[in-house]
C-alpha cells in the first residue's frame, strides 16, 4: 500500500491505535521494529508490508515500536524511519528516542521533526551506553526525566511513554528504578513501558509499586521470544539491564538440543504463557520484540486464546507456567537470580541496606556546609557578596571554576559542570555516573555494579544516604534539570547567588515518605 498523494495534502489521517487503546483501556500489542543501518530502507519497508497486511486482521495490534540505535551508533534516524513506517502501516507507530550522545538542542530538533511529520507517540529513554566510546570527548547523555519534562512542556498532545527496568536483584539497584519512575509519571508521562524480562513477580511488584504509589498510568510490558540463539547473543553483548540466568540460559540450550525440531514452538508457547499472565496481572499492552514473521505473529494470538481457555485463573497459569520451564528428567529453569530481593516483605532474604558511616557523615557535614556557604550561612552572605555579579566565561569566571574544581574534583569527582546539583544529589555528584545522571539510574545496573563495569552505580548509593536521611521523596519527586552544553566549564557559583541555578521541580511533594523497612 503506496503512501498517496492525498496524504501529501494531509486528507488521509493515520489511526492512532495506540492512543485509542491506551483511552479504551482496551490490551494493545506493538511489534518492535529495530531500525538498523545494515538494512537499506526499502529492504525494511517490504518487510513491514506484510506486516501491514496482519495488522489488518489483528485489532489488538497497535502498530510498530521503532528502535533508536539499537543495532549500531549510526542506525537510520528513528523519526525519519517511524514516519516511512507510519506512512506505510496506516498507523502511528511508538518513536524510540534515546539520549546517548545528545543535548537538549538535538531533542528540540527532533521534536520539530515529528511535529513537521505529525508522528504522535514518543518512548524516551536515556538509552544505553554507546557501543564505540569516543576517545576524544566525553560523550553526553540527555536523561530521560528532562527529556519527557521539556517534551510535555512544548508539545502537551504528544503521547510520551517511558521506560521502567523492574527486573532488579538488590534493594538499592531496583528502588531507584521505582523511585524514578515518580520523577517520569511527574514529568507526564502518559504510559510505561517495562525492560525485557522473565521473572512474572517482578512484573508484579512494578503493578504493586504503582498501586502503593497511586500512580494511575498504564504499564506495558516488554516481552521477548527468547530462543537459545537468542539468549547466547544477549550474554555475549551483555544487552544492558537484561536478566538471563544462568538456569534459564542452560535450560534453552538443552532445549534446543533435545528437541530441535519443537523449539521454535515452545518458545512461543512460553511467550503466549507471558503474555497471558501479563494480561491477567493487569499490564495494558506488550512491546513484542523479536517476532519477525506474520506466521509467527497468527501463532502467538492462536497459542493465547487457547492457554486462556487452559489457565483461567493464576493457580492453573502458574502451573502452565512451571512446566514451561521444565525439561525431561525434572530440569526446571529458573529464570530468578539467587538472593533475589522483592518488595513486598515476606519474599526477602537479604538484610536491608544502609548507607556506610563514612557516607551518612559526608552526607550530614556537606549538608550543614551547604547551608552555611551557599544557602542562610554567614558565609553565604560573605562568598556572595564576592562573586555574586561574575559573569560566565569571563576572565573572572575562569579563575572561580578553577577554584571551585580545585575544592570540589578531590571531595566529589567535580567537573565543574557550571550548574551545581550536589545540595539535590544526596552530595553525590551526577557527573561521576558515566551518563552524567542525575535523576536516577539508568536501566543498566547489574547486582548494583554500573553498566560500565567499572564502579557501583551512583544512585545505589543516593538510594541509602537517602534512605538513612529519610529524603526518599527526594528521589521520587525532585525533577533536576539537564545541564545546558553552555554551562559547562564555568563556576556555579556566581548564578547560584543570583538564584539562577539549576529550577528543581518539587511540585510532585504531596505524597508521604515511601515505606521501604523490609526486615527492621
Ligand atoms: S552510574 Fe548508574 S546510572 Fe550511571 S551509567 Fe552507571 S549504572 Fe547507569
Amino acid at each position: 500500500m503506496a503512501i498517496s498523494a492525498d496524504y501529501l495534502a494531509g486528507v488521509f489521517r493515520p489511526q492512532n491505535e495506540i492512543r485509542n487503546a491506551l483511552r479504551k483501556g482496551r490490551f494493545f500489542w506493538t511489534i518492535e521494529f529495530v531500525a538498523s543501518s545494515d538494512h537499506v530502507l526499502n529492504d525494511d519497508l517490504v518487510t513491514v508490508d506484510s506486516f501491514v497486511r496482519a495488522l489488518a486482521r489483528r485489532p489488538e495490534v497497535a502498530g510498530f515500536s521503532v528502535t533508536d540505535r539499537v543495532h549500531s551508533d549510526d542506525d537510520p534516524d528513528p523519526v525519519m524511519m517511524a514516519k516511512h513506517i507510519r506512512d506505510h502501516a496506516g498507523t502511528q507507530p511508538l518513536v524510540h528516542w534515546s539520549g546517548k550522545d545528545r543535548s537538549i538542542t538535538d531533542f528540540e530538533s527532533s521534536l520539530e521533526a515529528m511535529s513537521a511529520a505529525k508522528l504522535e507517540n514518543m518512548l524516551l529513554l536515556t538509552g544505553d551506553k554507546l557501543k564505540i566510546t569516543p576517545v576524544d570527548r566525553r560523550p553526553r547523555y540527555l536523561e530521560s526525566v528532562s527529556a519527557i519534562k521539556l517534551a510535555k512542556d512544548n508539545y502537551p498532545d504528544l503521547i510520551i511513554a517511558s521506560a521502567l527496568n523492574p527486573f532488579k536483584y538488590r534493594e538499592e539497584e531496583a528502588m531507584a528504578q521505582y523511585l524514578k519512575l515518580g520523577k517520569k509519571i511527574y514529568a507526564g508521562t502518559d504510559f510505561v513501558i517495562t525492560q525485557i524480562g522473565f521473572d512474572i513477580k517482578k512484573f508484579e511488584e512494578a503493578l504493586f509499586w504503582m498501586d502503593t504509589r497511586d500512580y494511575r498510568v498504564p504499564m506495558v510490558a516488554n516481552v521477548m521470544a527468547l530462543t537459545a540463539a537468542r539468549s547466547r547473543f544477549i550474554r555475549k553483548n551483555q544487552l544492558a539491564g537484561v536478566t538471563i540466568t544462568d538456569s534459564y540460559h542452560e535450560f534453552l540450550q538443552q532445549e534446543a538440543e533435545l528437541f530441535p525440531e519443537q523449539a521454535p514452538a515452545r518458545v512461543l508457547r512460553r511467550t503466549a504463557l507471558l503474555i497471558l499472565g501479563l494480561r491477567m496481572l493487569g499490564y495494558s499492552g506488550v512491546q513484542l520484540t523479536a517476532i519477525h514473521t506474520v506466521d509467527q505473529l497468527m501463532t502467538l494470538h492462536k497459542q493465547i486464546d487457547y492457554l486462556a481457555k487452559k489457565c483461567p485463573d493464576r493457580v492453573s497459569w502458574n502451573k502452565a507456567w512451571q512446566e514451561s520451564l521444565t525439561l525431561p528428567k525434572a530440569f526446571i529453569a529458573n529464570p530468578v537470580p539467587g538472593k533475589a530481593w522483592y518488595m513486598s516483605s515476606h519474599m526477602v532474604n537479604r538484610p536491608s541496606s544502609h548507607a556506610p558511616l563514612k557516607d551518612r557523615i559526608k552526607y550530614r557535614t556537606m549538608k550543614w556546609s551547604h547551608s552555611f556557604l551557599f544557602d542562610q550561612g554567614l558565609g553565604a552572605k560573605v562568598l556572595s557578596g564576592l562573586v555574586k555579579n561574575i559573569q560566565r566565561h569571563s576572565k573572572a569566571d575562569k579563575i572561580l571554576e578553577r577554584i571551585e574544581r580545585l575544592i570540589k574534583a578531590p571531595l566529589f569527582g567535580c567537573e565543574t559542570c557550571g550548574m551545581c546539583r550536589l545540595a539535590e544529589t544526596q552530595y553525590i555528584c551526577p557527573e561521576t555516573c558515566p551518563k552524567g545522571l542525575a535523576n536516577g539510574a539508568c536501566g543498566g545496573t547489574n547486582d548494583n555494579t554500573c553498566e560500565f563495569g567499572d564502579r557501583e552505580c551512583i544512585h545505589s548509593r543516593k538510594y541509602r544516604i537517602a534512605k538513612d536521611a529519610n529524603v526518599l521523596s527526594q528521589l521520587e519527586h525532585w525533577l533536576i534539570p539537564a545541564v545546558p552544553d553552555e554551562a559547562r566549564q564555568t563556576s556555579s557559583w556566581p548564578p547560584h547567588f543570583r538564584d539562577e541555578g539549576p529550577d528543581i521541580d518539587k511540585s510532585g511533594m504531596d505524597k508521604p515518605e515511601p515505606d521501604i523497612s523490609s526486615d527492621e
